[in-house]
């Protein structure tokens, strides 16, 4: 049996909706951990309790919990009486076998109901492991810190504290609907989103025939990756290619990559509805290309009703970068692939995409019939990540296309 004790701290300002955001923490706990056997949690004065059966490594247990937004920290800690003598044993269990040159005792007392304060609590488990090791105090860097947290009728012992990925528990915040390419950002964008709390279905264009089928596989891929953080994933693939022939007919190079992206927001929004979205996500930030100037995203939102969510927006392309590399997408979006928009994209991109511009050359298309084309030819495929992070299963075959399609 081991036992976890989960802190979280952002939720602890939601008052109101607090009991709806820790009741979302417990079943994202149970959830993440729910393929290392049984496990129930116990909500408890300003913390969380998960209890593991079995023999577990605390590394799978770690493993799990840390990609469980809304955990600020947690360890594998010993449960027993808040009783001095009883406390002294479990700071013994914890100290055994370790060595360590410096250490500290951090007391806490959830109620002020034991007798004894938090600072004498500290001094009397210090001198006990004192006299037991041959190590020094150290408060501002203990090699070890054993951290006591005294409950009334009971206390947690632990020396280990790994920090949670923080942020708020997924399905607490509602569903948005991330446009995701096969590039870096996306990615790191509807990632960025999920920590908020999140829901987040995707949305990706490919130009299958026009293209070899890649931009798809690693769109999948992806999405398979970000599921460990959510769960349950649904991804839509829209076919882009007809669409893109169309705008290529009748809208002049400059301004083609800003019509590409109006239509794909136009769709994403459609689809994103019926998943109950309520915002879009995208990768963008400003200046990095053409289509992302100013001029040109204010071109883009105006076809959305629902608001265009850009997290990346004020990041440059190797903070981006290193939050790919850090969440396990980086490796996937540099696959070698041709992104549907470099399929009839011009050399020379307009930067300032006027509303009057945009609007005459749209007129020239059939844009809600284009709209309809992309939205009937999704599929949707669905991705379910075993409970826990573990290794991911690719869709089931029912879930791809086929039951799927909308
Ligand atoms: P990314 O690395 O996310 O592809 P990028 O820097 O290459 O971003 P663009 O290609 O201009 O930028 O795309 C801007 C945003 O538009 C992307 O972040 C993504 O949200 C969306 N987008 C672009 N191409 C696609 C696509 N094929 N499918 C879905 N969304 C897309
Ligand atoms: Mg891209």
């Amino acid at each position: 049996m081991h036992t976890v004790v989960v802190h979280y701290h952002e939720i602890s300002l939601k008052r109101g909706n607090r009991p709806l955001f820790l009741r979302r923490l417990g079943e994202n706990l149970l959830r993440a951990v729910g393929d290392l056997g049984p496990a129930r949690v116990e909500q408890l004065p300003g913390r969380m309790v998960l209890r593991l059966d079995g023999d577990l490594e605390a590394g799978a247990i770690a493993d799990r919990i840390g990609r469980v937004f809304g955990v600020a920290n947690f360890a594998v800690a010993e449960r027993t009486s808040p009783d001095m003598d009883a406390l002294k044993r479990a700071v013994d269990r914890v100290t055994e076998g370790r060595r360590f040159e410096s250490f500290r005792i951090t007391a806490r007392r959830a109620f002020k109901t034991s007798p004894l304060s938090s600072l004498e609590m500290n001094r009397e488990l210090g001198a006990h492991v004192l006299a037991r090791h041959p190590a020094r105090v150290s408060l501002e860097h203990p090699e070890l810190n054993v951290h006591v947290e005294v409950l009334p009728g009971q206390a947690f012992v632990y020396g280990d504290r790994r920090p949670g990925p923080g942020g708020l528990p997924v399905g607490s915040s509602g569903v948005v609907a991330a446009l995701l390419s096969g590039g870096i950002d996306s990615p790191v964008a509807a990632w960025r989103l999920m920590k908020r709390g999140c829901r987040v279905t995707f949305v990706h264009f490919h130009s299958v025939p026009y293209l070899p089928d890649v931009s798809r596989g690693k769109a999948r891929a992806l999405v398979e990756r970000l599921t460990a953080w959510q769960y349950v994933s649904r991804l839509y693939l829209v076919p882009f290619g007809e669409i893109q022939r169309a705008v290529v007919l009748a809208v002049p190079g400059p301004l083609r990559v800003v019509v590409y992206r109006r239509l794909m927001l136009r769709i994403a929004e459609v689809i994103g509805r019926s998943s109950g979205a309520l915002a879009l996500v995208t990768g963008e930030s400003v200046g990095q290309v053409a289509s992302q100037t100013l001029h040109n995203l204010a071109r883009v939102d105006e076809v959305a009703d629902l608001p265009v969510l850009r997290p990346l927006i004020g990041m440059d392309k190797i903070e981006i970068t290193a939050q790919a590399e850090a969440i396990g997408t980086f490796g996937i979006s540099i696959e070698p692939d041709a992104d549907c928009c470099t399929l009839f994209v011009p050399k020379n991109p307009g930067t300032r995409a006027s509303r009057e511009e945009i609007d005459a050359v749209e007129s020239r298309l059939d844009v809600a019939g284009l709209v309809t084309l992309g939205v009937t030819g999704a599929e949707l495929e669905t991705f379910d990540s075993p409970p826990g992070a573990g290794p991911m299963r690719p869709p089931s075959a029912a879930a791809r296309g086929g039951a799927g399609r909308r």
